[in-house]
């Protein structure tokens, strides 16, 4: 069966026809809506759009989801005006329908068709604007018991540190994420440091990752800082959950061996003296967004 999958994130609702095999049939995407009635109008367009193709729906949320009844429980930030809505009831479809948040709708993806097949025991981050995990341990794709688990992007990692969108201080999407990486390239070239991000038109975390490539030391030095941190707070979860492998997905990961290679050496340093073995990092295989949500509709 195909199945119509949605991502719905802060700055983009991306939307396909999914195959039971994974493959993205079709797929569009929309700048996100900024109201309510907005989103419901882009939702239903969309199903009807899909509806005779397909027998489910499954949708990815930024946010808490209670995955039966599609409530988005708590969003914070951009998407704030879909608390306490039904993802199901926005679509003006029929079909069956499931929603979940998205980064575990990424994972869900990686568990039926990716990187996590067969695995018993994966973690994956998604690494973006902001940072969304998914763990699975023993087998089961953790929800804990409000369907909060997962959300690594919050992990506390610097206590008196930045302030972020979800209520804490110092969260790993704080030091390493787009925004974090961005952040930190406008604060320093303000403070008049002479780098080539300075003369870039417009900063961008990829921007950053190139300049940092071509060899200009203060993006060398704000993604080592942010690789750090990101690699202190990834050790700690593999002595705490231990898994096989741990999968990269999100558009910093296209980075590549520039962001695997020294993450993975800084994880070694960390964790071999208990773990004894060195975690394969693996690069999501492309399951995120669109099939992952429709993962959702296909285990639905
Ligand atoms: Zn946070």
């Amino acid at each position: 069966m195909n199945a119509i999958g949605i991502d719905i994130g802060g700055t983009a609702v991306k939307a396909g026809l999914v195959s039971s095999d994974g493959s993205v049939l079709d797929r569009q995407s929309h700048q996100s809506p900024i109201s309510a009635d907005a989103m419901a109008a882009l939702l239903t367009s969309i199903a009807t759009q899909y509806g005779s193709e397909a027998a489910a729906i499954g949708i990815g949320c930024k946010g808490v989801i209670d995955p039966v009844t599609t409530l988005v429980r708590v969003l914070p930030g951009t998407l704030h005006f879909l608390e306490g809505l039904r993802l199901a009831g926005l679509t003006g479809s029929t079909l069956p329908t499931t929603a979940d948040n998205d980064a575990r709708a990424a994972m869900a993806g990686e568990i039926r068709w990716g990187a996590a097949k067969g695995r018993r025991n994966a973690i994956m981050l998604t690494l973006g604007t902001g940072v969304g995990g998914g763990i699975v341990a023993d087998g089961q794709l953790l929800r804990g018991a409000t369907g909060l688990a997962g959300h690594i992007g919050h992990l506390t990692v610097e206590p008196d540190s930045a302030h972020c969108i979800c209520g804490n201080r110092g969260c790993l999407e704080t030091v390493f994420s787009a925004k974090a990486i961005e952040a930190e390239a406008f604060r320093i070239i303000h403070s008049g440091c002479d780098s080539a991000l300075a003369r870039m038109p417009s900063l961008s975390c990829e921007g950053v990752f190139h300049a940092a490539a071509a060899g200009d030391a203060i993006a060398q030095s704000i993604i080592g800082k942010a690789i750090r941190r990101l690699g202190a707070a990834l050790a700690g979860l593999l002595l705490i959950f231990d898994p096989e492998i741990v999968i990269l997905g999100g558009h910093i990961a296209e980075a590549g061996p520039a962001l695997f290679d020294p993450l993975a050496a800084e994880l070694k340093s960390r964790t071999w003296p208990m773990l004894r073995r060195e975690v394969p990092l693996i690069r999501a295989v492309g399951c995120e967004g669109i099939a992952g949500a429709a993962a959702l509709a296909h285990a639905f």
